[in-house]
């Protein structure tokens, strides 16, 4: 099984060569195809599986497509834990999507806001954020949520045992319901089948 297999455009496969990826894991190989068809996921997934390669590789896929000249509105948004997770993220994103022309932040709390509403008013692709800082921004106005069309929430246990199920509700009540959601979480735990169940409706599920 190759990255070519599961269906990854060839500037994708370029930039994974480049990084010594040879082959993808078990949950990359399960849920990329499944991504790249559309597909609402909700997988089982512990770090160091690949996960984040997992989320970013369709999503940079579907972004390419459609990509349009006009100034920037997010399209992805991928919500996660911690300020450390967000920035592994965003990093991933840079390596795994040299070259394709989208433009992707970190958004986090505990630092000025006014760098991040700067980057966002020059335009973005993809954001990635906690939950607080992401709502804290739409309530000012900074971001708009209309032209989102993924939504991955990154380990979604840990996000719960955070205490941001508010700041998440809130979120997924100004998304445009028309878009693909997938979830990744180490448990599924009860809590967490609930915000799937809100977040991630008709999904397949996977766990490797
Ligand atoms: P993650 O589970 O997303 O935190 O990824 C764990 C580590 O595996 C990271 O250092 C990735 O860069 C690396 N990785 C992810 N997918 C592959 C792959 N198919 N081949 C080699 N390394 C990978």
């Amino acid at each position: 099984m190759t990255f070519a297999n599961l269906g990854l455009p060839n500037a994708v496969l370029t930039n994974l060569e480049q990084l010594g990826y040879s082959q993808p894991t078990p949950i990359q190989q399960e849920a990329i195809p499944l991504a790249l068809k559309g597909k609402n996921l909700i997988a089982a997934a512990q770090t160091g599986s690949g996960k984040t390669a997992t989320f970013v590789l369709p999503m940079l896929t579907t972004l390419m497509q459609g990509q349009t000249q006009r100034k920037k509105r997010a399209r992805a948004i991928i919500l996660a834990p911690t300020r450390e997770l967000v920035l592994q993220v965003n990093d991933r994103i840079g390596e795994y999507g040299k070259g394709l022309g989208l433009v992707s932040m970190a958004v986090y709390g505990g630092v000025d806001v006014q760098a991040q509403k700067q980057q966002l008013i020059e335009g973005v692709d993809i954001v990635v954020a906690t939950p607080g800082r992401l709502r804290d921004l739409y309530t000012q106005r900074a971001i708009r949520f209309d032209e989102v069309e993924l939504l991955v929430l990154d380990e979604a246990d840990r996000m719960l045992d955070m205490g941001f199920i508010e700041d998440i509700t809130k979120i997924l009540d100004t998304l445009p319901e028309e878009r693909q959601n997938l979830l990744f979480s180490a448990t599924l735990s009860r809590p967490v089948r609930e915000l799937a169940k809100q977040a991630v409706p008709k999904a397949i599920h996977l766990s490797v």
